[in-house]
Parts: C-alpha cells; structure tokens; sequence
C-alpha cells in the first residue's frame, strides 16, 4: 500500500524546514521526501490532500509515568518541590491497583497521540500488592492505543525504615526485581528498528533504590542488551542526599553502580557541573528533558545547550501527570521553546532547536535513529496540525506558528503507517467512556489524599 501525502503547508524533517511537496509511506516506511520540481510519485495506491497542513515526524516522549494522570493538581501536593511532592503523593499511590494502570496508560497515550506524539517511554515504577502485574496491563493497553512504546520496568527498594524516601510498603526486594525485569524483557522486548514495543530498566532514583540494584540492573541490561533509565541531578536536595549517603554527587555515583555510558538516558540531568557534563558526553548518555515539571517542582534549568554541545543525546519528556498536569507534548515544545529563550536569549534558541528536541533529539535519546526524522527509510510516524483555530490567525511562519501561536492537538497521526488519529479524532474507541472510568478511579485513588 503506498500513500502520497500531498501539498502540505509546511515540511520539518526533525532538524530544518524543508521545502517538499509531501511525502510517499509505503506500508510501514517513509519511501520518498517529494521535491516541488520532481515528477508525480509512481504506483500510487491512494492520495491523501493535506493543503494548509504542517507535515512532521511524529513527536517522542522520553519520560512519563502515565499512573500519575491519575493525581493531578492534588491539593496535598501543590506549591512544593521534589521531596516533600513526593511524600505527600506516594501514599496516594500506594493505592494503585491493576484497573487503574490500565485506564491511566489508556489515557495518557490518547492524550499524548492527540497532541501529535507517535512514540512514548514510561517510567512505571510502583509495584505493590493490588497492582504486581503492572507492567503486562500497561503492554496490553499501549497495544490496545496503537502507540509505539518504551516501557521500563521501573522500581523501588530503598524504603524509609533503611533510609530512603518511599513508605517501605511501596517498595520491592532486589531478587524480585531482578527477576520480574528478566521476565517482562523475555516477554515483551521487541529490539527490531520497526518494532513496536521495547524494554527498559530503570529503578527509580537514588534516593528510593539500594546500590545493590543499580548494580545488578546494569549487569542485566549489559546482559540482555537494553537500555537503562533514572531519573538524575534533579534537585539541590537530591546532591546533598548523595553526598549524605553515597559521600558523592549523584554522577560519581551513576559511574561507580556502572551506569555512566551509552544506553543510559536520565530524566532532569539539571544539577552538573560543566566537567560532569563533559563526561556525560564522552560516554553519549542520554538526557530526557522535562521543562514544564522542572519549572512546576521549581527544580533548576536543565543546561541543554552546554548537554548538546558536549555530545550529549537530549530528547524531551512531559514527565508524570502529577508535575505537569498534562500529557501534551505539543505543548511541551513550547515550554522548552520559552523556557530556553528565557535562558539562552531571543536569539540563543528558535522553534526549530525547540522541534528538534522533540523529534530527532528524542529519537536519538532513546537510541532509535528509525524514528523522529522524515527521511526514505525512516518509519512512517508522522504527524500533520492545522492552522485552522482562532490562536493562529494571520499567522506568517507556519512551522513557527506551531510553536509560538501554541499548537496542542494534531489533526491526523499516523503510526506504523496506520491513522491513529483522524481530522483530530481517535480512529479507535470511546474516549467519553475512557474519560468516565478514568474519573472514577481518579476520585477512589485520591481518597487517602492527607
Ligand atoms: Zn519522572
């Protein structure tokens, strides 16, 4: 089945604007970028117009935890930083069950593919006993969407009563990690270019995991050939727990469990210093850039630019629905886009390094070089958003528009070279009922709210 996706407004590649008259998806695959000048594309099944549309690669998340859609804007966690957040809100999700990591991951991807993304992570981290299986429910529901995933096999083991931050009844042994990971990568793990679902590991940060797992996870991810995730260098607060505990900052400490090097991405990565992220380059780990959350915990600036120019592989996350509150990365984009300028200056970082970030960065961040660019070979995730809204009009630029007009659902997703989303609807399910079960279980979770 080839496709021409014809007369676009405007084309991004994952890097520049470009000038082309669409482009050809034969199955699964980009076959053909279409210059204006060149001959019309040959053996065409169908054609689809997509005048005054901005055609791109679909959007990537590189961090998330779609549970937390479930505890937005909660009243025991608003106007606080990272640690005394999450103190408040891990004994609401000691709660989870089953039901709700399934309803959380169905939301989260129809949020997340509404709003132009075709590839997600998510960190699942919580592992207790109304919810042991939560991974498996989370694969059932991301194949159920469409969307392609990252999922990780997150987790906790480093409970209050030794020292760390969770409550201990939210947290796992290190055998019992170590195996369930081994299992879940056994079943799932798809490490082909054009699969759908790949496997993580990633325990959750160094103030909620032992030495001891970082250790075995890197032994079994080197072993099993998958990457690994934390989240690092977060806040100011997590510094002084790894000098109190560890007698050294939290990138000594990654290099010493085995964790400095290529594989590894980070969520945050916003508290190194400038030989820190020298060596984070050298090793070409990868950094997953999360602006709304690190301006809504109020955790520091995330030194994109200085991580970039070192070598450093930056992709972009929305982070928890509990830090955020959404799952847009459209607007996500944005936020980077202002949050930069702020930093770097009106001309230090346009809408393109903004794009970019969310495109090819992300691709890249998490080492899948098939996907983020529009290139013969790459696969067909695309995404197309119209100017057709009040927020644009008379808009000149618009690929820039996109970003500064403040762009936040797509009209038409295509993943896999399947529409997932059609003139700015899901091509499957009920969203009313997802949204209603959704709720639900939403007011039942936040009842232990203190
Ligand atoms: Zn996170």
């Amino acid at each position: 089945m080839r496709t021409w996706i014809r007369s676009p407004l405007c084309v991004f590649d994952g890097f520049r604007e470009v000038d082309a008259d669409g482009v050809v998806v034969d199955g699964n695959r980009i076959a053909a970028i279409i210059a204006p000048d060149d001959p019309e594309p040959e053996d065409i099944d169908s054609v689809m117009d997509v005048s005054g549309q901005v055609l791109m690669p679909g959007l990537i998340n590189t961090h998330h935890h779609f549970y937390q859609t479930l505890t937005r804007s909660l009243d025991c966690a608003l106007d606080k930083g990272l640690f005394p957040w999450l103190q408040s809100l891990y004994p609401v999700w000691a709660g989870l069950t089953d039901e709700m990591v399934d309803i959380a991951t169905r939301l989260a991807c129809s949020e997340l593919l509404l709003s132009g993304c075709t590839t997600s992570a998510d960190h699942h981290y919580l592992f207790t006993d109304r919810c042991r299986n939560a991974l498996d429910v989370q694969v059932g529901a991301v194949r159920s969407i469409g969307i392609r995933s990252v999922l990780t096999r997150g987790s906790m083991s480093l409970g209050k009563r030794q020292g760390g931050l969770p409550p201990d009844n939210t947290t796992q042994g290190t055998d019992e990690i170590l195996h369930d990971s081994e299992r879940v990568i056994d079943l799932y793990h798809d490490s082909r270019p054009e699969g759908m679902l790949r496997i993580a590991l990633a325990p959750c940060s160094p103030f909620s995991v032992t030495r001891e797992l970082m250790i075995g996870t890197a032994q079994l991810g080197a072993d099993r050939s998958v990457m690994l995730h934390t989240h690092l260098a977060e806040t100011i607060d997590e510094n002084r727990f790894c000098l109190d505990r560890y007698g050294c900052r939290p990138l000594d400490y990654l290099e010493q469990v085995g964790w400095l090097r290529k594989g590894t991405w980070l969520a945050h990565g916003i508290h190194f210093d400038q030989s820190e992220i020298c060596r984070l380059g050298r090793q070409e780990v990868g950094v997953a850039h999360c602006p709304t959350s690190n301006m809504m915990l109020g955790s520091g600036h995330c030194p994109v630019m200085s991580l970039q120019q070192a070598g450093v592989r930056i992709g972009l996350g929305v982070d928890g629905s509990a830090s955020n509150d959404c799952s847009n990365m459209m607007q996500e984009v944005r936020q980077a886009f202002l949050l930069h300028r702020l930093h770097y200056g009106a001309g230090g970082f346009g809408h393109e390094q903004a794009m970019q970030l969310a495109t090819s960065g992300s691709a890249d961040c998490l080492g899948w070089p098939q996907i983020g660019r529009l290139e013969p070979g790459s696969l067909a995730d695309i995404v197309l958003f119209d100017l057709d809204e009040l927020r644009f009009s008379g808009a000149g630029n618009p690929l820039a528009a996109l970003v500064l007009c403040g762009a936040h659902r797509a009209r038409n997703v295509m993943v896999d070279g399947t529409w997932r989303v059609r003139e700015g609807e899901l091509s499957d399910g009920n969203l009313e009922e997802l949204r209603a079960r959704h709720r639900k279980l939403a007011a039942e979770i936040r009842q232990v709210q203190t």
